[in-house]
């Protein structure tokens, strides 16, 4: 194959970021490589065989509060803007969730307002002020109660870890509100895009100095591409032949159905914490904006890594953190090359955080030198 300035490795938002900045900015070839048959990484999105538009690999919400990264995909795409509606179904019922006032009245079978609410919450939660992990976090938010109905066993189910070997921000990160607001979701834009990510991702990699091979192992074909600096956003144990050992993931086994009737439940997702092997359903029709006869669903179970299998989830907890570090420090060393995305710096990002960072480390290489074929790779988290 061509010499290319950049070889990148997964063409996720990681990747195709970097692939159209570089092209699109500095003038770059770069050759982006993906051992899946598609684009768009785990955002990838596809019309199945009823002709739904459905999500492979899980629900993708896009959400942020970031302008940059809002005005950066917004040139490849148009919106459907959209609030992210969710049910827990537990104790025989479906219940509003995130927890809010109407989960509150709910609980406790008749009305109530704001300041009730927070009153009973300051009786119920613990005097917890610096929460250490992700049981703490709720239990100094709610109390045991509320934390046992919906938090406890689904993070068990999911993580395979109790939530107090988890960072506070896994369950840190759904709010709890005193208002009837609910939406999973707090951020300033919450929207889809309006053909899907597949579509999005095609736009960005229509760029003139980007090539694309699908089906293609980075550890397979590395020999025979010419390109004077890597950009790698695969597993990061992987890249570096397991030499510190596999470093813990969470995978996940995605059972699709389709059904003849408009809609299959209330909500695009529901989240099922004590019932069922599965954690949600979700049904991505009712935020894509398609119009069809028929819907397909999602069923979602948690499995245990192994290699071979998809790594979904980085686990955020500080003793996989720890060894994540001993591939970190190899990684400062190896020259010309630059690990980014969820994956390679192991973290538990969202796609708009994915996104900032690579415009970040884009930056860097711009700033440090714009007009060389040759610039330093600068690492966004050095
Ligand atoms: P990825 O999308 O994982 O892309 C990496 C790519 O590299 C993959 O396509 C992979 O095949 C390829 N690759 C790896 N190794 C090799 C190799 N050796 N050779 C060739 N190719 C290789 N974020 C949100 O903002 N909102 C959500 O609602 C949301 N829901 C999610 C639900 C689930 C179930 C999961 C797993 C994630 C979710 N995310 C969500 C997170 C989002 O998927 C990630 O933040 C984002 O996709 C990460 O992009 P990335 O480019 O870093 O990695
Ligand atoms: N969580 C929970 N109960 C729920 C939903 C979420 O305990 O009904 C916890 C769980 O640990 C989960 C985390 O909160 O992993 C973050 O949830 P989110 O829905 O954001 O997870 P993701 O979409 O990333 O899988």
């Amino acid at each position: 194959m061509d010499g290319y300035d950049y070889l990148i490795v997964g063409a996720g938002f990681s990747g195709a970021v970097l692939a159209e900045r570089l092209a699109s900015q500095l003038g770059k070839t770069s050759l982006v490589v993906d051992r899946r048959n598609h684009v768009a990484g785990n955002a990838y999105d596809f019309h199945d065989d009823a002709g739904l538009l459905v999500h492979k690999y899980g629900p993708h919400y896009s959400r942020t509060n970031s302008d940059e990264v809002i005005n950066y995909l917004s040139q490849f795409t148009e919106w459907h803007p959209v609030h992210y509606h969710i049910l827990s179904w537990t104790h025989g019922d479906y219940w509003p969730f995130p927890i809010n006032l109407n989960t509150f009245e709910k609980l406790i079978g008749k009305n109530a307002s704001p300041a009730i609410m927070a009153q009973t919450l300051a009786a119920w939660r613990h005097d917890i002020p610096s929460p250490k992990n992700s049981k703490e976090v709720v239990l100094s938010q709610v109390g045991t109660r509320l934390y046992e109905m919906f938090f406890e066993n689904y993070t068990r189910k999911h993580w395979k870890r109790d939530p107090s070997e988890l960072d506070p921000s896994v369950c840190g990160r759904i709010p709890v509100r005193t208002n009837r607001d609910d939406r999973y979701l707090s951020d300033k834009f919450q929207a889809m895009p309006t053909e899907g990510y597949t579509a999005m991702f095609e736009k960005m990699l229509a760029t003139p100095g980007v090539t694309v091979a699908l089906n293609t192992d980075y550890r397979e074909a590395k020999a025979d591409i010419r390109h004077k600096h890597l950009i790698y956003t695969g597993m990061i144990d992987e890249y570096f032949d397991y030499t510190h050992g596999d470093l813990p993931y969470r995978s996940l086994h995605f059972v699709p159905e389709t059904h003849d009737v408009e809609f299959y439940q209330p909500t695009v997702q529901v989240n099922y914490p004590n019932d069922h092997d599965y954690t949600r359903i979700v049904e991505i029709k009712h935020v894509t904006g398609q119009q069809h006869a028929k819907t397909s669903i999602v069923k979602e179970y948690p499995q245990d890594f192994e290699r071979g299998r998809e790594a979904y989830y980085p686990i955020p907890a500080p003793d996989a953190r720890e060894r994540y570090q001993k591939y970190r420090q190899l990684a400062k060393t190896e020259p010309n090359t630059l690990f980014l995305g969820r994956l390679a710096t192991y973290r538990y990002y969202n796609m708009d955080q994915v996104v900032a960072t690579a415009l970040t480390a884009f930056q860097a290489i711009a700033e440090k030198d714009p007009t060389s074929t040759t610039p330093d790779l600068a690492n966004p988290e050095s």
